[in-house]
């Protein structure tokens, strides 16, 4: 039996090709095109756009992709086991996906796409468990922004995608919060059950989209809002006055400089306030030099 893109279904797929998941690869893969095809619709303007998947594995997102109606699919993946699987997808498709076996950690994603001729490029995947953070850190980390993607739709445990929009004075909030909303839009689009991989993972997963804002002409540094919110963040339950003192000898004048009590923890902070603090630093770090 063929699915309705003429292609076998997925449960097929695997077995013909033998893909056994493996853990260290962070494999859970997806079987249901209708599943996948909801997740494709949340791309603005998809058919004029070019998509960049990582980690494709047998196809499930990448059809989905292709079926609603992307003209050209940039894929990334690790495991040479799944490239004969993503051949026959891209013969399917007169040649709209292109394959490319690597460590998506180490590509250069700008020469990969080459010239984007006016057109749109968004990141879709169902990321693998074991480096999505990672790669996460490495879009949002991008410069100079507005990066060379105009949204990410990413699947991730849900865990982390309540990290990822967490507001202050939140479990959830730290790090990765700051990182994504301090020049980006989050937000959760849908939750997606255990039961819908090959194997079930041991919890629920999220689709999370993020869509990155213009630069506001106050930003501080990437690099240094990062060293501040690491710092502060790694001694999470100590006042700044404190936990900041790793970094800044003195933290007193520059926190008072930027209108933030000395006393308050890193969870307390707004976005906001992060993004003063680090302009305060930096500006010290001008006068220092
Ligand atoms: N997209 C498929 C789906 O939805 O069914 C598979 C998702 S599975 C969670 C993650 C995929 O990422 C696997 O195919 C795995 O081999 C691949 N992968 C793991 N680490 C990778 C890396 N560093 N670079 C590229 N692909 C990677």
């Amino acid at each position: 039996m063929k699915n309705n893109d003429g292609l076998p279904p997925l449960r097929d797929v695997i077995n013909k090709y033998d893909l056994k998941a493996k853990k260290t690869l962070g494999q859970n893969f997806l079987t249901d095109l209708n599943l996948t095809r909801k997740i494709a619709r949340s791309v603005e303007n998809i058919e004029q756009s070019i998509i960049y998947e990582v980690g494709p594995g047998p196809g499930a997102l990448t059809r989905g992709l292709l079926m609603t109606g992307a003209n050209r699919v940039i894929a990334v993946e690790m495991d040479k086991r799944c490239i004969s699987a993503l051949h026959d997808i891209s013969t399917s498709y007169d040649g709209k996906l292109e394959i490319h076996e690597g460590d998506a950690m180490k590509m250069d994603e700008i020469s990969l796409i080459g010239d984007p001729e006016g057109r749109d490029i968004h990141i879709v995947s169902n990321l693998p468990y074991n480096v999505g953070t990672a790669l996460l850190v490495k879009w949002m980390t991008y410069t100079p922004w507005k990066p060379w993607f105009k949204s990410l739709t990413l699947m991730f445990q849900k865990e982390v995608g309540e990290r990822i929009i967490a507001q202050p004075n939140t479990k959830a909030y730290g790090r990765l919060s700051v990182l994504c909303q301090y020049r980006a839009d989050t937000e959760i689009l849908f939750e997606i059950p255990r039961q819908a991989f090959v194997p079930p993972p041991k919890v629920t997963s999220c689709i999370i989209q993020i869509t990155p804002r213009e630069e506001a002409p106050d930003t501080p540094n990437q690099r240094i809002l990062e060293k501040i919110v690491a710092t502060a963040f790694n001694q999470r339950r100590k006042m700044l006055r404190a936990s900041l003192k790793s970094l800044i000898s003195d933290p007193i004048p520059i926190l008072n400089a930027a209108k933030i009590d000395e006393t308050a923890r890193a969870e307390e902070l707004s976005v906001t306030d992060f993004r003063r603090l680090a302009l305060e630093y930096q500006k010290q770090q001008h006068a220092d030099k």
